[in-house]
């Protein structure tokens, strides 16, 4: 076979209009190779991105095979994985620019080697990067809010090696262990009728506690954009930010409610034992109106529900067991306007919106289920997307608007219900391990 002794075109273009020389912002990593006896010198610089090669950069002193090989092997190895490129031989550069006269192919054919170089150079800081990368953060996952939604989502993170914390201002299991710790669970499958609310919070805060998730009784009051929150006992940072602040009861809006909210008006029904003997009026349509209802039935004297429309909004079986109970009785299409008395609360104004007549009615408390109000307060000045009614916009991952924040439970969904907590706290988890861990599979 005839001696190759010129350079090809395509080494001649390389050579004239040389790719990617220069220098790569930051780069990730650095090779240099030489070789003594021609004078050549060679070096690479690489930008790389989930495990890919984004930027090939060179800066060569030597002859236009040496200029050639570097050009061509940046072109070759730009979008490809560190372990192809990893596999880039100094042949099959040789072969891509149409062969090198034989005397080039040792002394000036050094690209590869150069890629290679800086490749191991960009493996070798990796780790020690890692290390000082995750030194600038408290914690991977940092959850605000310990309530089924928050409390979930910690289990699951840490089951998944996510080093993890909690901030809980008030009650460990959020709004279900404050208004009825005692109620029996009717609709988390696997636990119907097994479990009281206080039960569930109990196991889930042992799990937590287990899989040695931070436990922090304290309330966040602020969350900066770079995903720091500042708590009653400092400033922590997370790479992943979940907010599970859940929602209060809402307002009534109505005359009289604040006058009287520690003489006679309640906001669900926490303690039954309150209403023994009592008249008493649940204003509400809904679930938690119905609910409220039935805890008290046994207590209570008298027990007026005013819905506001033409039918109560909750499950079938709730409502039959209702109308089972003679002291009660459901006023439809009714408002509660005003809410009066002396020193506690005497009487009720409501309104028969069909009719548009008045009707007084005395009583002794005012339980008020009229609703949940997502908790924005604290990150109110954060930017990110809620809709009219206050709740968290997210993507099917949870992830809110702002790249590292998540929400889950009643801060992200109308629903309210426990069991949809739950599953968004698993679908986050799943998330952060991939946004964190980056595994191979992924
Ligand atoms: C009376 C009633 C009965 C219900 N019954 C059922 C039922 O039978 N079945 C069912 O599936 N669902 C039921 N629900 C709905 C259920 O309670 C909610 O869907 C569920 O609690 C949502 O969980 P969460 O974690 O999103 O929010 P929450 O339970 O509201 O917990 C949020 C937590 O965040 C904390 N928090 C808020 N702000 C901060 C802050 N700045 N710093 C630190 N912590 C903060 C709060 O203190 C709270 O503990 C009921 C609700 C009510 C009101």
């Amino acid at each position: 076979m005839e001696e190759q002794l010129e350079y090809s075109e395509k080494v001649m273009d390389h050579f004239r209009n040389p790719r990617n020389v220069g220098q790569v912002k930051d780069a990730d990593g650095i090779g240099r190779v030489g070789n003594p006896v021609c004078g050549d010198l060679m070096e690479i610089q690489i930008k790389v991105e989930n495990n890919i090669l984004k930027d090939v950069k060179f800066k060569t002193f030597g002859c236009g095979s040496a200029i050639a090989t570097s050009s061509m092997i940046t072109e070759m190895a730009i979008g490809k994985t560190l372990e192809e490129a990893l596999k880039i031989t100094r042949g099959e550069v040789a072969e891509e620019l149409g062969g090198l006269p034989p005397i080039k192919m040792h002394c000036s054919n050094l690209a590869a080697d150069a890629l290679h170089a800086a490749i191991k150079d960009y493996m070798a800081h990796k780790e020690e990067k890692e290390k000082i990368e995750a030194q600038k953060y408290d914690f991977d996952v940092i959850i605000v809010g310990g309530g089924p939604g928050g409390l979930t989502t910690g289990i699951l993170c840490a089951y998944r090696g996510l080093k993890t914390a909690i901030f809980e201002a008030s009650n460990w299991g959020g709004i279900l262990s404050w208004l009825c710790p005692n109620k029996m669970i009717e609709n988390f499958p696997g636990l119907c009728e097994k479990s009281t609310c206080s039960d569930l919070v109990n196991s889930w805060v042992n799990e937590a506690k287990k899989l040695k998730v931070e436990l922090k009784k304290e309330r966040v009051n602020e969350i900066t954009p770079d995903k720091k929150i500042i708590a009653e006992s400092g400033e922590y940072k997370g790479k992943i930010i979940v907010l599970a602040t859940g929602s209060s009861p809402a307002s009534g809006g109505i005359k009289g409610e604040e006058k009287f909210s520690k003489r006679g008006v309640y906001y669900y029904v926490r303690n039954p034992g309150n209403f023994t003997g009592k008249r008493v009026i649940v204003v509400g349509s809904g679930n938690s109106a119905v609910d409220a209802a039935l805890s008290i039935a046994d207590t209570a004297d008298l027990i007026t529900i005013a819905c506001k429309d033409e039918e109560l909004r909750s499950v079938p079986n709730k409502i039959e067991r209702l109308k089972a109970i003679d002291r009660v009785k459901v006023l439809y299409n009714t408002e509660v306007l005003e809410i009066s008395g002396t020193d506690n609360v005497e009487k009720v104004l409501m309104k028969d919106l069909k009719e548009d007549e008045n009707i007084q009615q005395v009583v002794d408390s005012v339980v008020l289920a009229v609703g949940l109000t997502p908790n924005t307060e604290i990150f109110k000045n954060l930017g990110l997307e809620m809709d009219e009614r206050g709740y968290l916009k997210t993507d099917k991952t949870q992830k809110t608007n702002i790249d590292g924040i998540y929400a889950v439970g009643d801060i992200a969904s109308d629903l309210q219900l426990v069991v949809v907590a739950v599953s968004n706290g698993a679908t986050v988890a799943h998330n952060a391990y991939i946004e964190l861990k980056k595994p191979y599979w992924r």
